[in-house]
């Protein structure tokens, strides 16, 4: 008899070799880090003598499921931000929080925990991109689980990189130093076209060639994305990516939710590996990627469970079934995507994509041993009918859970024995993973009561003066201030006309303050003296976004001098994107035809303010308003906006305190 290291017998064996072999009572028996054997258990346990048996009564024996796409210390971030669109999502917390926590330790820990959570429910191998990828290597390892890892390229700084020529020059590095490891392949990882220069996917693919590595990187994931990509370049995604050659590098793409047939043709020729990723998808509301044709196509598609901020779990059991369930629901037919397709997807298809279906995939001689074994015998899974050699995929797809695993294997490796972990200290891990999130909860909670602290994670602020000195005066005829202005000694340095839609974030704490945020039309602007009037311009709208702190307000003379604080940037996404960041108690509109000179008198500047509010309707005013960075220049300008009310014949009537918001 030959002598193997362990043997599993009695089992369910499922296969997944080209015949989709199944053996109701099967075994297979493990060398080192191979497989030698897989059969019947009779054939099996006469042929070879183990060191240790594992009886599998009652239980299947699979391939070990393989994650195609994850970013797994994120694990630390599952929770935090749930039920917002990508863009929020995204900028709003993933990448503030990321680039206040991600370091070493943080990925360290993270890596561990969803280490911990993929032994448990079967997964011997990920993909994945993130940052500090060198401790994920090596938590990995010490997990002891097989994974394709490659290092985040991005336009932007990232967490490890001041820019993206660090981030290559840290590819470079760890592509070097884990090459040629036993359970680590190194990558590149671009992370997508639409974050990428074309410097960073040019030399990603020279460096994924040089070092024939795989390239692990983003595509379509929304139609957003593909929008932008047509208006910048002309070309979808998957076209602009291979004009720049990336396809030559041995690709693995996440996502793939819109693209078109053509591209599937070209992803196909150029062999790339696709991750369909369904929960990630349905969470973020990307779409539902176009799997069947994918496959049709000849794409080989596996199944990941993307980062566990967008997840939140990573089981793929309960991707798989999402994998099976979703092209059947969106094409009205229940034969799509049959479950033994979709355990394909997890398994030998997965190892296709991810270019490993030499080493894993499938229980056959010669492979690695990487090998799950989970338990029959739970109500959910009883009874089991043996109709047809496909029924234990309808079991394993439709009814497993993670927590049926028992044992896992990886490289001939046992990581869990009857559920207990062998290779990590999981009260360690689960108490670190505590401890950061516990300060990660500080920090968005005490950002989440501030809205300067929401405004400054976004960044481009800007403070604006501290006092603001103003007089509102409901007036009938603004004609005949306009008129009186004309002939008033005061120099005008600027006249416009304009339409404001201002859009006001109100808290029910005033403490808070309140946001604005301003599409401001310009129709008409004219400077250099009334004399000279140049001909109308049109301007595409300004948008802006204005943070206005509690205000303390004193009465001067006519004006009203209010002090606060005061921030302004520009503001570079759309209106629903801050409604949803900022989540404000009330939203009030405010829309208004504004004619605004811009004056000098008596050597300072104000703006005169003509308004006609249409929204709330009814209502004229005059605003003079000065701003200031000192308290005594504000005085003093509170002064003059009293001689220039005079000078305009403006009855000296009731101030009209706060802002046209304040109205409503
Ligand atoms: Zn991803």
């Amino acid at each position: 008899m030959a002598k193997v290291d362990v043997v599993l017998h009695n089992g369910v064996v499922v296969t997944m070799n080209a015949a989709f072999d199944v053996w109701e009572e099967g075994a297979v028996a493990v060398r080192g880090r191979e497989i030698v054997a897989v059969g019947p258990a009779d054939e099996i346990t006469a042929a070879y003598e183990a060191d240790e048996t594992l009886d599998c009564a009652g239980r299947a024996v699979i391939p070990g499921l393989i994650n195609a796409h994850t970013h797994v210390p994120m694990s630390l971030l599952r929770g935090m931000a749930d039920d917002l669109r990508l863009d929020v999502w995204l900028l709003g917390y993933m990448m503030p929080v990321e680039r206040e926590f991600v370091g070493p330790e943080f990925c360290r820990w993270g890596t561990l925990l969803s280490c911990v959570e993929m032994v448990r429910s079967g997964t011997t191998c990920f993909c994945d991109m993130y940052y500090f990828e060198d401790e994920v290597a090596q938590a990995t390892v010490e997990a002891g689980l097989r994974a394709i890892l490659g290092e985040t390229i991005l336009k932007f700084p990232s967490p490890d990189a001041a820019s993206y020529d660090e981030s290559l020059a840290y590819s470079r590095d760890f592509v070097e130093r884990w090459r040629g490891h036993g359970l680590i392949v190194p990558a590149v990882a671009p992370h997508a076209p639409y974050t990428s220069t074309v410097e960073i996917l040019q030399q990603s693919a020279a460096l994924a060639r040089r070092y024939d590595v795989p390239l692990l990187t983003h595509f379509s994931e929304t139609a957003d994305q593909v929008e932008e990509s047509r208006r910048l370049h002309g070309q979808t995604p998957v076209e602009y990516v291979n004009g720049l050659g990336l396809l030559e590098a041995k690709v693995i793409a996440a996502h793939c939710v819109h693209v078109t047939e053509a591209e599937m043709r070209l992803l196909a020729r150029k062999r790339v590996g696709v991750s369909h990723n369904p929960t990630s998808n349905l969470k973020l509301a990307s779409g539902v990627a176009p799997v069947l044709r994918l496959r049709q196509a000849g794409v080989a598609v596996g199944i990941g469970t993307d980062g566990p901020g967008s997840n939140n779990d990573q089981d793929m059991f309960e991707e798989m079934r999402l994998a099976a369930l979703l092209p059947k629901g969106v094409s009205y037919d229940p034969t799509a995507l049959p479950a033994r397709e979709a355990f394909a997807m997890a398994t030998i298809e997965g190892a296709r994509a991810l270019k490993l279906d030499r080493l894993i995939g499938s229980l056959e001689p010669g492979k690695r041993a990487d090998i799950a074994v989970l338990d029959l015998q739970g109500p959910h899974l009883t009874p089991r009918f043996a109709l047809g050699p496909d029924s234990i995929y309808s079991q394993l797809v439709y009814a497993a859970k993670g927590s049926d695993v028992r044992h896992v294997l990886v490289d001939g490796r046992l990581l869990m024995r009857e559920r207990e972990l062998l290779t990590v200290d999981e009260a360690e891990v689960l108490a670190e993973a505590r401890r950061i999130g516990e300060r990660i909860n500080d920090f968005v909670y005490h950002r989440e009561q501030n809205l300067m602290d929401k405004l400054v994670a976004l960044g481009g602020l800007e403070r604006e003066e501290t006092y603001e000195i103003q007089v509102k005066v409901g007036i009938a005829d603004l004609a005949a201030v306009e008129q009186r202005l004309g002939e008033l000694d005061v120099e005008l340095v600027k006249r416009s006309t304009r339409q404001q839609f201002d859009t006001y974030f109100l808290f029910d704490d005033p403490q808070k303050g309140y946001v604005r945020y301003r599409e401001d039309n310009v129709l008409v602007e004219r400077s250099d003296g009334v004399e000279r009037l140049g001909p109308a311009l049109d301007v595409a709208p300004e948008y802006g976004l204005t943070l206005i702190g509690p205000t303390r307000e004193r009465e001067y003379e006519n004006s009203v001098i209010l002090s606060r604080s005061r921030f302004t940037s520009p503001a570079a996404h759309s209106l629903r994107f801050y409604r949803e960041y900022f989540q404000p108690d009330r939203i009030q509109e405010v829309v208004k035809w504004r004619t605004r000179y811009r004056i000098l008198y008596q050597d300072e500047r104000f703006a005169i303010n003509l308004d006609k509010l249409t929204r709330p309707p009814g209502g004229t005013f005059l605003e003079i308003k000065s701003r200031t960075w000192s308290q005594a220049d504000a005085v003093k300008k509170a002064g003059l906006i009293s001689e220039l009310l005079e000078l305009l014949g403006v009855e000296r009537g009731e101030v009209i305190r706060g802002e046209y918001v304040t109205f409503g």
